[in-house]
């Protein structure tokens, strides 16, 4: 029996096969260890992860075992529950209940800097240093490094927050008018529709008042800019069929049983609310080709969210082969296909053909 102080005052008994440091004193029924201190009673292993990572651990982080041994307090076993976000070890009881409030710093820093603030305070840099370097208020990273950051919680440009879906898309988590839209206040104090600043930054031009901000996924909450595009409803259909005429010969998919017409009924059927199923059926083709003309995977036009003239210069969708060995490279490192798609302005279906070898081969 090897008796060994993990910090002074809290000793365990070291199991040689896991590794593990069990505690020897009083435990409450779910086998984490208790302590009387100071007039109260703490968790020990708690206690223990304070003292690894040299601060006071907030209440919204979870001290986690990676050895899913409750009575441990090994030190090399135990870790916080935002860096087990970071680390994509996302404990179970975190995705159940995401929350639904404003996080703090957000307004100013994309999530992405927020998860990053976090984990460098873990790994040790002072919070003066973090609230230099990110140029936000001393306060203002004590709050962030409290926050609790769901790991589906995205930033979309310009700095909404919204929260991926299985099916892509990005819920805003801020204020919504009766009809789901998104609102936001403008700096000089109007109200405005989210989801019309997130297509103008995606175009780099402000939307003419004319002009909408439509969905193509029928979800007004939704702000992923690939699921948004420009245009009156009559302006679109007939640049639609004008695109349709010039561009489908060159289409890839030129050989395809359907031809531009019944694509546009199709997209028109699903807008009016009828079922992927049915309209496969109808048509003859597999529920996967309907999904894909849905969220113009295939059958996308050149310009097509943009029915007025291009102010900006055209984007580019198609990546080069760098940026899809680059895509392979962060999918290998662990970054979620979701996330990798947003960054490119991409359907999750592109990346997913490019991490399957299906698109650019042998990069
Ligand atoms: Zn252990
Ligand atoms: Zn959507």
């Amino acid at each position: 029996m090897t008796i060994v102080t993990v910090v002074p005052g809290i000793e365990g008994e070291v199991d040689r096969a896991t590794g593990c440091i069990n505690w020897q004193g009083s435990k409450f029924g779910n086998g984490y260890g208790r302590k009387w201190i100071d007039g109260k009673t703490v968790l020990v292993h708690r206690l223990v992860l304070e003292s690894k990572i040299a601060g006071f651990l907030h209440s919204s982080y979870f001290a986690c075992h990676t050895c899913d041994n409750p009575s441990c307090i090994s030190p090399e076993h135990l870790i916080a529950g935002s860096a087990a976000e970071n680390t994509g070890q996302m404990m179970k009881r975190d995705r159940k209940t995401p929350r639904r409030k404003s996080i703090p710093g957000s307004g100013k820093l994309s999530i992405q800097q927020l998860r990053e603030i976090q984990t460098k305070y873990l790994s040790g840099t002072t919070k003066n240093h973090l609230a230099r370097e990110y140029g936000v208020q001393h306060e203002t990273i004590t709050k962030i490094l409290q926050a609790n950051i769901p790991d589906n919680f995205i930033t979309v440009s310009p700095r909404f927050v919204g929260e991926i879906q299985d099916n892509g898309c990005i819920i805003f988590q801020g204020a919504k008018d009766g009809a789901g839209y998104g609102k936001y206040v403008t700096k000089d104090g109007k109200q405005a529709t989210v989801t019309r600043a997130v297509l103008a930054e995606k175009l780099g031009y402000e939307l003419p008042t004319y002009i909408d901000a439509c969905h193509t996924c029928d979800t007004p909450s939704c702000i992923n800019p690939e699921h948004l595009w420009a245009g009156t409803r009559s302006q679109n259909l007939l640049d639609a069929s004008k695109k349709g005429r010039t561009q489908g010969k060159s289409h890839p998919l030129s050989n395809a049983k359907l031809d531009w017409e019944q694509v546009r009924e199709i997209r028109q059927k699903l807008a009016a609310g009828e079922r992927m199923k049915d309209v496969a059926e109808a048509y003859s083709v597999g529920r996967k080709t309907i999904h894909d003309i849905k969220y113009h995977v295939t059958w996308k036009q050149e310009g097509e969210e943009v029915p007025i003239p291009r102010m900006g210069g055209s984007i580019d969708r198609k990546l080069t082969f760098t940026q899809a060995q680059d895509v392979r490279e962060r999918i290998k490192a662990g970054e979620s296909i979701p996330k990798i798609a947003l960054e490119f302005g991409l359907s999750r279906s592109v990346i997913y053909d490019i991490k399957n070898n299906v698109t650019y081969k042998g990069v």
